[in-house]
């Protein structure tokens, strides 16, 4: 049976509007909405409310996607228990996403693997979620790519281009020093954000030793002048997941998992 004029020209327009979910499900719905006599109006308001979270759906999967988590974890999979030194409560409350509005920042501290990458990944997952611009960065990363961008005379363009978000990540501050252009790079990062976009830092390093990756204690003074004014410090002092997980494998005989895991 050839379709009718109208489902044609109907199924045209609505994918000329762009209304994917309307197209697919305006069919069905009619047949639910006729068996329940529903009226013309509460078809097109569930017509309409469907095409409507399908497509917040469909945006927070790109925010999620853009903002390149290398692996994307969640509170659900965080065991508190296993990291008591970390403040629960607040994580709870900034898993709400008001400091992003706030434009405060969030500084987890802790040797490796207490959970700072994935807590820091969870609340800037959240963050997708709740309809903000969000990007993961290592510091290093970040900073090679300034770099990078230095020499194509692109860096403007794109600390223009990280303006544009409303958290940043900034991963592993501390793991590896800084050259002298690289710490005035991520300086100028950490400036611009300043008031303007929220920043979670994680690093292994208590601030006496942040001046030996900065290379510059008048650097480093700056740095954490900005970065420290609003901020929400989390901090994990116990022991490492990873070196727990591997501990409890070895004692059940399977044997570690291959591979290094970045800190
Ligand atoms: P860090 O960044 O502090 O070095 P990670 O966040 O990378 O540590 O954690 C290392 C590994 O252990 C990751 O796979 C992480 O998901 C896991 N992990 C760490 N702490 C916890 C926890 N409390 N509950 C569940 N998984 C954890
Ligand atoms: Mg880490």
């Amino acid at each position: 049976m050839s379709a009718s004029k109208p489902t044609l020209l109907l199924e045209h327009y609505l994918k000329a509007l762009r209304l994917p979910t309307m197209l697919r499900e305006y069919g069905k719905l009619a047949e639910v909405c006729r068996q329940e006599r529903a009226d013309y109006q509460t078809y097109l308001l569930q017509l309409t409310e469907r095409e409507l979270s399908d497509r917040e759906v469909r945006s927070a999967e790109r925010r999620v996607k853009a903002a390149r988590f290398p692996v994307l974890k969640t509170l659900d999979t965080f065991d508190f228990s296993a990291q008591p030194s970390i403040n629960r409560e607040l994580v709870l409350e900034l898993m709400r996403g008001e400091y992003v509005q706030k434009r405060q920042n969030v500084l987890l501290c802790g040797n490796s693997g207490t959970g700072k990458t994935h807590l820091a990944t969870a609340l800037a997952h959240a963050s997708c979620l709740q309809g903000r611009r969000v990007r993961f960065y290592t510091c290093t990363g970040l900073v090679t790519e300034l770099l990078e961008k230095r020499e194509e005379r692109q860096m403007e363009r794109v600390l223009g281009q990280l303006e544009r978000h409303q958290l940043l990540v900034l991963d592993e501050l501390g793991f590896v020093p800084f050259t002298k252009a690289g710490a005035e790079l991520l300086f100028e990062v950490v400036s611009r954000a300043y008031e303007r976009t929220s920043l979670i830092v994680t690093t292994n390093l208590p601030f006496e030793q942040w001046t030996e990756v900065m290379g510059s204690e008048r650097l480093t003074g700056a740095l954490l002048d900005r970065l420290t004014h609003h901020v929400h410090i989390l901090e994990a002092n116990g022991d490492s997941y990873r070196l727990k997980e591997s501990r409890g494998r070895v004692a059940k005989g399977v044997p570690a998992r291959r591979g290094r895991e970045s800190s």
